[in-house]
């Protein structure tokens, strides 16, 4: 009989074999690897040439989608250009010299643009009311503006197939309307597409990446707001129905990729009006009537 190791609580858990340390690392990021690939084929993310602005906020994901980017460009059948760019939005106590530091160590162009948007969300917004809206439209604005003048042809976010997910639960349950977060997207101003490489990998997994990595990670709390009470609620769902029932999370988000628009209900996406039997089936067509 084999004896399994008993992890007790509170004792640290027992060092892991180095080989097989290191063997499970590069099958974590092998996988990344292989979904990151997937993801910009499917969607046609990356041509040759372009010249692509990776959003780096200083959170674990951001930090995954430069490391596994970097690692596609070094064998993609295309080239193309990765500029990591942070915005200090200049929160108090954001610590201006972790990014440069670990970007001056990558080799890759890369830029910090400064601007106080956290004064004016703080001038703006009421006391009690959620800042994260005004705060993103700000933060995206000037990130486009900078794309722009700076000749970016795609901008890469860190958002991951747990995050597209929980959107489309939050625009379901909160907005009515059945939509998430595309791979790639136009937006609204028509100058920019922005990328999600990130589309196919799993949350779990870009955390253990960046547990392992030891990412200089930036806290995103530094603004003194809340948790976004929704988004938590979504978590908290999805977590328990994996708990009951493993699998949902990904099929949820299959199911987004392989609709039927004929088997809903938005007139707008099909032809329900129109709809009539073929007239080679139409009554008074058939034999004998
Ligand atoms: S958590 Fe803070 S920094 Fe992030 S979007 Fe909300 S207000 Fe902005």
């Amino acid at each position: 009989m084999t004896l399994l190791p008993l992890k007790l609580k509170g004792m640290p858990a027992p060092e892991q074999d180095p080989r097989k340390q290191k063997y499970n690392t590069d099958k974590l990021v092998k996988r990344l690897r292989r979904q990151v690939g997937k993801a910009v084929m499917d969607y046609g993310m990356i041509s040759d040439g372009d010249r692509i602005m990776v959003c780096l906020s200083g959170g674990k994901d951001s930090y995954a989608m430069l490391e596994l980017l970097l690692s596609l460009k070094r064998s993609a059948p295309v080239d193309f250009e990765l500029v990591a760019v942070n915005l200090d939005q200049k929160q108090p106590g954001f610590p201006a010299d972790v990014l440069p530091r670990y970007l001056d160590g990558l080799g890759i162009e890369w830029h910090v643009i400064e601007k106080d948007t956290y004064s004016v969300v703080q001038r703006i917004v009421p006391e009690g009311k959620t800042t994260c809206g005004l705060c993103s439209r700000l933060r995206r604005g000037t990130l486009y503006e900078f794309a722009r003048k700076h000749g970016m042809t795609r901008i890469a976010l860190g958002h991951h197939l747990d995050d597209i997910v929980e959107t489309f639960f939050l625009n379901l349950f909160h907005g009515a309307t059945l939509k998430a977060m595309p791979p790639k997207l136009k937006s609204d101003c028509g100058r920019h597409i922005v990328i999600r490489p990130l589309a196919y990998c799993r949350e779990r997994d870009l955390s253990q990446l960046a547990g392992i990595r030891q990412y200089p990670i930036i806290p995103c709390n530094l603004c003194g707001s809340q948790p976004r009470l929704e988004r938590q609620a979504i978590k908290q769902m999805l977590a328990e129905w994996e708990r009951i029932q493993p699998g949902r999370t990904l099929n949820t988000f299959r199911a987004l990729s392989n609709i039927s628009p004929s088997q809903l209900c938005d007139p707008g996406l099909f032809d329900f009006a129109g709809l009539e039997v073929d007239s080679a089936n139409a009554i008074g067509t058939e034999t004998g009537a």
